[in-house]
């Protein structure tokens, strides 16, 4: 028997988490199995045969379900109810709207944004960011292998100098930059309060944000003591409550989280975007939590540590389609709830929708 925790995945993108998975498939024989632990629910889909749902309360307690079908325990984990038992672990579930409707839903948008062709040159790395454009109340999510300048276009977007310096931004925006580390000689609250008191103070800012964040239990914690999961939501709570900015920049947030907080983080993110009128651009390699936030995607092609280039933010079926199409991975989608399952490798469904271009979705 192999028991493999996979939160070393934290940074991987969803290329190399899917061929860790494969690995991880290999070492099957006729006489043994594999336990696997997986934070990222595509990669879990992907990986298993069979899952147990684990719930309860941190610290207190937990329950481990039955073995259900990939599917279904997949399922089962995004509704937070448990038909055989007839009990709900979570009030909130996980939908998937459909492609086709993603645009279709009017939100009126008063701000509108440009930023100018651009490139930045880092060493032996070139990337090329084609001129976009955005406005408030929606989420991009950035997809890209690593290496191909996604932090970078996050730290133009913040203002740091591409090559031609005329084309600097001078956008107020709130930076949750990939790596945290955390040299705050204090706790959780005093680090709060010296970055985000009026935030802090907020009541709609405490319903919203740090109640479902879960602070409650680490706040009176030094922050040098935090662990990767617990100094994330630190992170994404700070960056969320900084004053006077439009724009949200959130590198990673979804790293160090486990699926559970995965999907409290993206609510939360989702919710403050629409009810404040904010902007907010994601990188996400959890490709169930990129398709739940993402209004509208920018992809990031080239070669990896040489050059690279980011389109416009486009569609999300567009987006997704181009994304997955360097990639040749192929995604149907769950008949209940919509949910992304990858394509095995060459199944009947990989094949199909490669042939006919739709590597996103197939249109049923
Ligand atoms: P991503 O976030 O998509 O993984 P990055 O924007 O972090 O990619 O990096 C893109 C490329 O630029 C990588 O190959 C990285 O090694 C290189 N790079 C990043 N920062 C620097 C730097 N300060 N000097 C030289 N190369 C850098
Ligand atoms: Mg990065």
């Amino acid at each position: 028997m192999y028991t493999c925790s996979t939160s070393l995945q934290s940074y991987l993108d969803i290329k190399q988490r899917l061929k860790a998975a494969e690995v991880i498939r290999e070492l099957l024989t006729s006489n043994n199995y594999i336990i696997a632990v997986e934070h990222d629910l595509s990669v879990l889909d992907y990986l298993s045969d069979f899952v147990c749902c684990l719930y309860g309360k941190p610290s207190m307690y937990g329950v481990v379900t039955m073995p259900y079908s990939v599917r279904e325990g997949i399922n089962i984990f995004l509704d937070g109810f448990i038909p055989t038992e007839n009990l709900r672990f979570r009030e909130e579930s996980l939908s998937f709207k459909m492609v086709e409707n993603a645009e279709e839903m009017l939100v009126e948008k008063n701000r509108h944004y440009t930023y100018p062709a651009m490139t930045k040159t880092l060493g032996g790395f070139k990337l090329t960011v084609e001129p976009g454009s955005f406005t408030d109340s929606e989420i991009i999510v950035m997809l890209g292998e690593n290496g191909t300048g996604k932090t970078t276009f996050v730290r133009l977007l913040a203002g740091d100098t591409p090559d031609v310096e005329a084309d600097r931004q001078v956008m107020a925006v709130s930076l949750k930059p990939q790596t945290i580390s955390p040299k705050f000689p204090g706790t959780v609250r005093m680090l709060l309060l010296k970055m985000i008191k009026a935030a802090f103070m907020h009541p709609q800012f405490q319903s919203d944000v740090l109640k479902p964040m879960n602070l409650d239990n680490i706040i009176d914690q030094d922050v040098k003591t935090l662990s990767g999961g617990e100094l994330q939501r630190v992170a994404i709570v700070l960056a969320l409550g900084k004053p006077n900015v439009s724009v949200y920049l959130l590198d990673e947030p979804s790293s160090f989280l486990d699926s559970e907080q995965r999907i409290i983080a993206s609510k939360v993110i989702k919710r403050f975007v629409l009810h404040a009128k904010k902007t907010a651009f994601v990188i996400e390699h959890d490709f169930i939590m990129a398709t739940y936030l993402a209004d509208r995607v920018i992809v990031f092609e080239g070669q990896p540590a040489i050059s690279a280039t980011a389109t416009p933010p486009q569609s999300l079926l567009t987006g997704m389609n181009r994304f997955l199409a360097s990639l040749e991975i192929t995604f149907r989608r769950d008949p209940t709830n919509f949910r992304p399952r990858v394509n095995k490798k060459f199944s009947v469904k990989d094949r199909e929708q490669k042939a006919a271009g739709n590597y996103f979705f197939l249109e049923d």
